[in-house]
Parts: C-alpha cells; sequence; structure tokens
C-alpha cells in the first residue's frame, strides 16, 4: 500500500491539528443546537470519526450513502441508496463530506436534505478542490479543512477501487498503479 504512494499531501499530524481547530469552531457553532451530523458513505467514515470526537458538544450521529445510477442513459444522476433516519425537520443539520470536487454529489446531498426542512443546513468538508467544480454548482462549504490543488487523492477514508481508504494521511498515487 504505502509502496504505491507517490507524495504525501497532508500527513496524519496535519490533519489531526486540522480537525482539533475545527473541533473548537464547530463546538462553538452547535453548542446547544443539538445539531445532526449527517456523514456521507462512505468516504467519509474515517474523517466521521475523528471529527465527531472533537465535538464537544450534544449532537446525533446519522448517515446517507448515495450513488450515481448506473447504466448508460442516467449518467451523473445521483440517488439516494440509504437516507438519514433521523427526523430533521426544524433540527440543525451539518452535512460531513470526505470532498468536495466537481460539487455534484454534495449538490445533491444539500438539495435533499433541505427539503425535508431543517432549521439550518451547513456543510463541513475535510477536502475542497475548487478548480475542479463544475459550472451552475454554487453550493459553498462553511467549513474546510483543506483546499488542495487538482489531483485525485486516496487515504483517510478516501479510495482507488475501493482500496487505500485505511492509509491514515492523504496522498497520490503513483501513476503506474492507474495501469494495473
Ligand atoms: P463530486 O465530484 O460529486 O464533488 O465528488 C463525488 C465523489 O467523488 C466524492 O465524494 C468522492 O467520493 C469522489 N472523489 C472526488 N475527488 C476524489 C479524489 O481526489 N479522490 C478520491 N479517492 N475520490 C474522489
Ligand atoms: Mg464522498
Amino acid at each position: 500500500m504505502e509502496k504505491d504512494i507517490l507524495e504525501v499531501l497532508l500527513t496524519e499530524q496535519q490533519i489531526q491539528n486540522r480537525i482539533r481547530e475545527l473541533g473548537e469552531t464547530l463546538s462553538a457553532e452547535y453548542a446547544d443546537k443539538d445539531p445532526v451530523i449527517v456523514g456521507v458513505l462512505k468516504g467519509v467514515v474515517v474523517f466521521y470519526a475523528d471529527m465527531i470526537r472533537h465535538i464537544q458538544v450534544p449532537c446525533q450521529m446519522d448517515f446517507m450513502w448515495i450513488s450515481s445510477y448506473s447504466g448508460t442513459t442516467t449518467t451523473g444522476q445521483m440517488q439516494v441508496r440509504r437516507d438519514v433516519s433521523a427526523n430533521i425537520e426544524g433540527r440543525h443539520v451539518l452535512i460531513l463530506e470526505d470532498i468536495y470536487d466537481t460539487g455534484t454529489s454534495l449538490d445533491f446531498t444539500y438539495k435533499h436534505l433541505l427539503s425535508k426542512k431543517p432549521a439550518s443546513l451547513k456543510i463541513c468538508t475535510l477536502l475542497d478542490k475548487p478548480e475542479r467544480r463544475k459550472s451552475g454548482i454554487t453550493l459553498q462549504p462553511d467549513y474546510v479543512g483543506f483546499t488542495i490543488p487538482n489531483a485525485f487523492v486516496v487515504g483517510y477514508g478516501l479510495d482507488y477501487n475501493e482500496h487505500y481508504r485505511n492509509l491514515p494521511y492523504v496522498g497520490i498515487l503513483k501513476p503506474e498503479v492507474y495501469n494495473r
């Protein structure tokens, strides 16, 4: 696994330090709001587990699983594979995401949750790749861990062909890995 990494973009220490900072901000923002923290599976799992322990105010955990429709005619269309289990109407909701890339999936998630009439809806993403944003996507994440350049990254929950999620850092793969 390690031997497939060309470059470490964010070390374990950098990520943990940033999460501690975000935790202070989010704990102040959500004090007395008992927010529902919604993680978007599966990429967010590692970030979620670390982040939630730094949100030191009462909150509720929930998860969504979305994916794009497979098949040729509906490319780019998203669907809810698993919805949140809490009733979020009138609740303060914070979406946790691994990465904001073209914006398609977060835009979809945001609209889906907004239709359930939460009292507030905000987004915290570990990584943001603004260069990749698709035109027409205007949604801005409220909290960003790191803004990164336009490169495909793995680790800390992010996969390539379902592998590398368990690396404790975020890195870039060697080009030959894609040709295997
Ligand atoms: P979107 O393009 O809709 O913003 O991002 C969709 C999903 O693509 C993300 O939630 C993430 O799972 C995946 N993705 C986007 N950029 C990367 C990347 O650099 N590395 C990995 N492993 N996944 C990515
Ligand atoms: Mg994701």
